[in-house]
Parts: C-alpha cells; structure tokens; sequence
C-alpha cells in the first residue's frame, strides 16, 4: 500500500467541508513523503490491531475505551514494523520507524479508506438496516460473485473502524465492493456513506433497535436514511416499500440531487408510497408474488418493473424457512438488478447462499429442529423468529426459549410484553424465558392467554436442564416431534443453552 498516493491524494481532495479537510493533515508530509519512496515505499496493508501487525503493515494506532494503541508501538518497533500513523509524536525511538502524525488517527483511516475506494475504481453496494444487514449482505455477495470480482465485508465488520479497515482491503482485481454500515448513533451511517460513497445503497428496514441511543423509530428511521449523504452521481437507493418509515428516508433522500433511482422491493407492493421526489427520479418495483415451503427454505415468484429488466414471475429458492428472509432476498436482488446482475444469474447466486451461523439456522438432532437464531435480538427479530417457529412446527411440539433484548431504553418493558403476547398466540407449548427483563414477556404471554404452568424462567443452565429434561421424556413417550426456537439480544449468549443441547 502505497501511502505516500495517499498523502498526495489528501492534498490535493477536494473535500466539501473545508475544515474537514484541515483535520486531516500529515503533518510534515511534503518532507516524509521522499523519505518514504526511498526508503518503504510499499505496505502491504494497514492494521489497527497490533497482535496481527505485520513488518511490513502500516500500523494505524487508534484509541478505545479501554486502551490506547500507542501504547503498542514500541514493542511494534522492535517487531520490525516501519510505518505508524499516529497522533503522538514518537521522536525518541530508535530506528528507522517513520512516522505520520494525523490530528485524528479514526479520521485518518476513513480518509485512507475513502482514498483506496476511489483509488481501487470499484463500486460499491452498502448496506444499511435495523435488521438483516449481515445477511443481505451476504446474499448479494452471493449474487455479485456470479458476474463480478467481489470483495464483501467480512463478519460484522460494518462500524467506523471495520468498515474502512474493509474497504482497506480493496485492489485492482476488485469490481464490485459489498459492504455493511451498522450504527447506534446519529451520524454514524453519514460518516461511513461519506468514506464508502455507494453506488447503490440498501436500507432494509427501520425497527425498534438501538433505542438507548436513538430515543424512537423516527430517529432510526432518519438515522438509517444518512446513507444518502455519501452517495455517488447517478446512484441508487433501495428502500423497504412496506417499511412504515419510508417517507422519512425519502424525505431526507430527496435533499440529494445525486440519488436518481429509487427501487421499492417489498412483498405485495402495488403502487408508489404517497410521496413527491423532485428531480429525476425512477422509481421501480421488485416484488414479491407467491411463495412456498419447501423442506428447509422458501420457493417464490418475483417481478420487477425495472427497466430493461421487466419481468414476471421469475421463481427463485433461499435456503430459509423466514418469511422475513424474503426482505432481505428481494433487497438483494433489488442491488444485483440495478447492478446489471441477470436474472439468471441472481437465480444462481441465491441458491447458494447459507443463512450466517446464529441467524435462523434449522438443526436437526434425533426428533428435534432447533432454530439457532441466538445471535441477536430486537422485538421486530423476535417476532419474525416465533412466525417462523409457527410455520416450521406444523405437526410438531413448538417451544420458545427467549432471553432479554437489550437496549431498548424506556419502551423496554412494553417491547417485552408484546414479544411474550406474539410467543403465546403462535400455537407454543412451553414458554422459556431468561434475563432480567423477562419479567415482562412472561406478563405478555400470561396477557394473551398462555398457561402458567408451561411457563418456565430460570438462568441459562436451569433451562437447559428443565429443557433436558423435558426432551428425554418426552422421547420416552415416544411423543411428536419438538421444534425448539432459542433467540437473545448478543450480551445473553443464548447459544450457551444451545450448545449444550446439540453436546
Ligand atoms: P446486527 O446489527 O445485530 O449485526 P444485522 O442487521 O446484521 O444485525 P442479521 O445478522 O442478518 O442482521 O440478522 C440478525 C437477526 O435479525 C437474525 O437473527 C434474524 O432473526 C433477524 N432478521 C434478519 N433479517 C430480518 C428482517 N428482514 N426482518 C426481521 N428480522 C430479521
Ligand atoms: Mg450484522
């Protein structure tokens, strides 16, 4: 990686917010930048994680809540590594080390990113969303890879450090970059929209998510819509058309000029939101007919008035019995179309696609189908999940084992409540609860109706051990089959129970 482009890149940006652009300064760079050609004049990346550094990494040191990356250097030095970019100055170590001191090392890296994805000449698809970004994600990298050399965003990698560090990764060989923008604050998605600058860009929903920080739906909903502010010319913004937030993304959308698509993908979308757009402006649909469960995913027809790609009932499959999945499939599809992606091609990539470890994954064991979907958790996911556990335990014994959902700031306990009312008017049997917050979805469950007798709220081992239980017996009589769907906000690590189920 060639820093010392970089450097003359920074001089030379043009940035729209001049004070921005003076943030961001090498100092002495002029004097470094000749040094550097004699001396490295390739990195082969930049690190922000000092365990992994290699010597012939940039090392970008940047500062967390528990520890200050300067710290590091020395020790990087010894190691060998011979290029920092810090906020510090380091004049009295030894060696030959160079150093690039920026005002603000997390600045600089976006600015690195930003740099390396004009550089690279890639185009990019961000992908934004209460829920589903990771998946989505992962079913366009899917489709993208049938027609383009894609690089897509690996884990979550998807805040203000993994998202540039992603772009990072970007070179010559790439064409199409798909990567995720996750947030909890305003601001966030309009910085990484303003490093990443899409081409195409996906808000898949607006939920009850992160409200701690965000106060109300509104807000996430305007949050979400900042991906617009960093899009490129000619772009286009793919919207949930069933999304009750939609007007305030549009709304927000229209301040920019540089958007000139729409695309609404939804399940039984008919016509345009109420809304006005001035400008050029397309709007197109891609909708979703009929669908059908077949085994363990989901058989559906959709069509698109898109231009150039007007079609009909195409039948395409995802290995997913959610109906939620559709959503982020249809969003999916929406960015490979307006990509120039076949509909063949789409057909292909999807196919292919496997639902991420933790989200709505089917595993079966002796007589029961357990839905791993513990990796995360907001009501809108919640409620999705027990739907699911609805449709795949037809026939079958259905339990819900559910813990808190966290950060949900003052709306907490009515959240709470509801997902306990949704769990007892999806046909369960057992009811399974863990958190301190559970207090409220038993409430809920009790509310619409739901014995107390097969209600059960212990810790993560006392469940798994009523669970245990329950599951021998019921082999013993040789009763139905159990489908058990275990689901938690991330700090609950749910999975525990999982884990020791499948042992
Ligand atoms: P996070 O911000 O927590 O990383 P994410 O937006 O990346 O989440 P995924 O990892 O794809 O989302 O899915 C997280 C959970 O959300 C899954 O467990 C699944 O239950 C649920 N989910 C995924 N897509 C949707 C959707 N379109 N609507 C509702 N729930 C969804
Ligand atoms: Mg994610």
């Amino acid at each position: 990686y060639d820093i010392s482009q970089a450097l003359d890149f920074t001089d030379q940006v043009n940035m729209e917010n001049e004070s921005e652009n003076k943030n961001f300064i090498f100092q002495s760079a002029s004097r470094t930048k000749d040094a550097l050609k004699n001396k490295i004049p390739c990195f082969k990346g930049v690190s922000t994680d000092s365990r992994i550094t290699e010597k012939d990494d940039i090392f970008l040191a940047l500062k967390g809540e528990n520890f200050d990356a300067h710290d590091f250097i020395p020790d990087l030095v010894k190691k060998g590594v011979k290029a920092f970019i810090v906020d510090k100055t380091f004049l009295r170590l030894k060696g030959d080390a160079i150093f690039f001191r920026v005002n603000n090392t997390l600045e600089a890296l976006g600015m690195l990113a930003r740099y390396q994805r004009i550089r690279s000449g890639v185009q990019v698809l961000a992908i934004t969303g209460s829920n589903g970004k990771t998946t989505t994600r992962k079913m366009a990298a899917s489709i993208f890879s049938q027609k383009f050399r894609t690089l897509s965003t690996s884990g979550n990698f998807n805040n203000e450090v993994g998202l540039p560090l992603t772009l990072l990764k970007l070179s010559g060989h790439h064409e199409w970059a798909v990567v995720e923008m996750g947030m909890n604050h305003p601001g966030e998605i309009s910085r990484l929209s303003k490093i990443a600058m899409p081409d195409i860009a996906i808000i898949t929903n607006t939920a009850d998510a992160h409200l701690e920080g965000m106060g109300n739906r509104d807000n996430v909903a305007m949050a979400k819509a900042e991906i617009s502010e960093g899009m490129k010319d000619k772009s286009t913004l793919i919207i949930n058309g069933n999304d009750p937030s939609k007007q305030i993304i549009l709304k927000k959308r229209a301040n920019n000029p540089r958007v000139s698509n729409t695309i609404f993908f939804g399940t039984q979308l008919k016509e345009v939101p109420d809304i006005e757009i001035k400008g050029e402006n397309n709007i197109f649909f891609v909708t979703e007919e009929k669908k059908e469960f077949t085994g363990n995913g989901i058989s559906f027809t959709i069509s698109t008035s898109l231009s150039g790609y007007r079609f009909k009932n195409e039948t395409l499959f995802i290995n997913s019995p959610a109906t939620f999945m559709l959503d982020n499939a249809l969003a999916a599809c929406s960015a490979a179309l307006a990509a120039g992606i076949s509909i063949s091609e789409i057909k292909d990539g999807l196919s292919i696609f496997q639902p991420v470890k933790g989200r709505m994954n089917i595993i079966k064991k002796g007589h029961l189908t357990l839905i791993d979907d513990t990796y995360n958790a907001n009501p809108a996911s919640v409620k999705g999940a027990i739907a699911t556990l609805q449709k795949l335990s037809s026939g079958k014994e259905a339990i819900a084992v559910l813990g808190d959902m966290l950060e949900l700031g003052e709306q907490s306990p009515a959240l709470h409540f509801s997902v306990g009312e949704a769990a007892a008017n999806a046909s369960i049997s057992r009811l399974y609860t863990s958190g301190e917050r559970s207090e409220d979805i038993i409430k809920g469950a009790l509310h619409a109706g739901l014995a107390r007798d097969v209600l059960f709220n212990g810790t993560k081992s006392e469940i798994t051990k009523s669970l245990t239980e329950y599951i021998e017996k019921s082999k013993k009589e040789n009763a139905k089959e159990i489908c058990i769907l275990i689901k938690g906000s991330r700090g609950m690590k749910m999975e525990e129970i999982l884990n020791t189920l499948l042992s």
